[in-house]
């Protein structure tokens, strides 16, 4: 267990780290070539544009990556080049992407890891476990792809990837799509999270954000048993800062510390009724969902494996409809 002075050290030093990483702006040039438009676009694995460019001077456009380093059908090895601990039982693992390229997963979508020695992570029948996590570096951010991840204690990946040390190798797979974003085709978004399941509300969230034409408001409920594991606590708080009318977050504890000033309990009816906004505005909100699975089948009703399942549990109580709920 970490000492709180070594905790707080390396939140810090996780923070500055994010930072230097983070989302290239729509306004910022992310490239060292001069450029009086630097617009990049992405369009990895999205309606087949493949690659990686941005327009120049002349409104040309350039590409400077064709495709991403991950393969949608194939595992590759990526090496793990650093470890960062977060907290009490999480870690930023940082892998390497070759010739430093960019990932290009498009919003949103995740990858699935399993062992590069196939002996080292096997169910009962001998077949590999594997599962899925979401980086939570940039899609275009260079030579790097940057997981969360929590320690589950009876986990089978995630304590298998808690064993790596740096130097060692991960097997991935990806992009597996998820929910296409596409800025600005809601007003309202309410991304309702529980643990580690924050990293694909994470995702959207500081994609959207970072679009200067974004006009969607998002508000963040995301619960945790206590303040100690709240992940991105202090990404999500630059965001406040950033764009205060665009993004709101409400922290829900289970154990709250004394003198907690944000809500207690569970993710309940009401909280959603206060801070959630009403399925009447029908297809102008949506509700995304991503979290421990009796979590998301209490809020959204249960998943069916990789499919959405049948909506249930509480948003469905207060009108919600399919359409505007989804659940990772
Ligand atoms: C789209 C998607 C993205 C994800 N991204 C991340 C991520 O970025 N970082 C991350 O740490 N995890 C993420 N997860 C969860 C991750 O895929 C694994 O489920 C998790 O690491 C546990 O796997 P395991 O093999 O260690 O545990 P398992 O062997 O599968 O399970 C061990 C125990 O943990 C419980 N358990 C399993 N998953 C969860 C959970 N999510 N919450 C609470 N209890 C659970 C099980 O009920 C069981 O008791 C994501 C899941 C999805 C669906």
């Amino acid at each position: 267990m970490l000492s709180f002075a070594a905790t707080a050290r390396q939140l810090g030093r996780t923070q500055l780290i994010r930072t230097a990483t983070r989302r290239s702006y729509a306004t910022e040039t992310a490239s060292k070539k001069p450029s009086n438009l630097p617009l990049y676009l992405m369009g990895a694995g999205v309606a087949g544009l493949g690659g990686y460019f941005y327009l120049n001077s002349t409104g040309k456009s350039v590409i400077t990556q064709e495709k991403s380093p991950l393969d949608p059908e194939n595992f590759k090895d990526f090496r793990l080049k650093k470890i960062i601990p977060y907290n009490h039982n999480t870690s930023e693992f940082i892998f390497e992407l070759p010739n430093n390229e960019a990932s290009l997963l498009p919003v949103a979508s995740c990858i699935v890891v399993k062992a590069s020695d196939p002996e080292a992570l096997k169910d009962e029948k001998g077949k590999p476990i594997i599962r899925p996590y979401t980086p939570i570096s940039p899609s275009e951010h260079k030579g790097e792809l940057t997981l969360l991840i929590k320690k589950y204690d009876n986990g089978n990946a995630s304590k298998h990837i808690h064993g790596l040390k740096e130097g060692d190798t991960l097997s991935i797979k990806g992009p597996i799509p998820k929910f296409p974003y596409k800025v600005n085709e809601f007003e309202e978004v309410a991304l309702i999270g529980g643990g580690s399941g924050i990293t694909p509300l994470y995702q959207i969230v500081t994609h959207a954000l970072s679009n200067g034409s974004n006009r969607t408001k998002f508000t963040l409920l995301f619960s945790n048993v206590t303040e100690a594991d709240i992940l991105l606590k202090s990404d999500f708080e630059a965001l406040k800062k950033k764009y205060p009318t665009k993004f709101d977050v409400v922290y829900v504890l289970d154990k709250p510390p004394a003198g907690w000033t944000g809500l207690s309990g569970y993710i309940s009816k009401e909280v959603i009724q206060q801070h959630v906004a009403p399925a009447s505005l029908n297809e102008k909100v949506k509700v995304f969902v991503c979290g421990p699975p009796g979590q998301v089948a209490a809020l959204a009703g249960k998943k069916a494996g990789m499919k959405q399942g049948e909506l249930g549990g509480i948003l469905k109580e207060l009108g919600y409809t399919e359409d505007q709920v989804y659940k990772f």
